[in-house]
């Protein structure tokens, strides 16, 4: 496995166990050239699914996009990993058992809603008032920026000037 930080491809395992629900095995590893420390999920996927956009474009289902705008709207809220990563699952397990291989954007941005909504109450606002302004795109990628902008402004807008730090020029 190819190490995020440094592209070195000498990686190793250093813990592997089932998550809770043992849906998945979690491996803990590490680079041997930089140190850098990441987690991988090994899981079972029934199939392949095909996400269709409002505009009519088809997309592979990409899961890491989905857990990415959920890690954004989930930012700094008190809620174990491991409920967000079942969430996940849950919706992929819906999606998978359902019929069809194509599913429509508006799907998913309603499963993710609905599972936000019992996880997290400001995580859920987060993602529905980006959500709701694409108007059922479901197109992560741009949820996962906007979520990134709003909260970038809302750490400016509620911190007291003296809490920002700002690098001191050198003389
Ligand atoms: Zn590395």
């Amino acid at each position: 496995m190819r190490c995020p930080y440094c592209s070195s491809l000498d990686t190793q395992v250093k813990d592997s166990r089932p998550t809770d629900d043992a849906s998945a095995i979690r491996r803990r590893r590490v680079c041997s050239d930089c140190g850098g420390r990441f987690t991988t999920f090994e899981r079972v996927q029934l199939r392949e699914l095909t996400v269709v956009k409002k505009s009519g474009r088809r997309v592979p289902f990409d899961r890491d996009k989905m857990m990415r705008s959920l890690e954004i709207a989930l930012r700094k809220r008190p809620v174990d990993p491991e409920r967000v990563e079942r969430m996940v699952n849950g919706i992929v397990r819906q999606l998978e058992s359902q019929g069809e291989g194509e599913i429509p954007s508006q799907r998913i941005g309603e499963l993710v809603m609905a599972g936000l909504k019992r996880l997290d109450d400001v995580a859920f606002v987060r993602f529905a008032s980006v959500y709701r302004d694409f108007r059922d795109t479901t197109d992560f990628e741009a949820l996962v920026n906007e979520l990134k902008t709003r909260e970038d402004d809302a750490d400016e807008a509620s911190e007291p000037p003296r809490g920002r730090a700002r690098p001191t020029p050198e003389p």
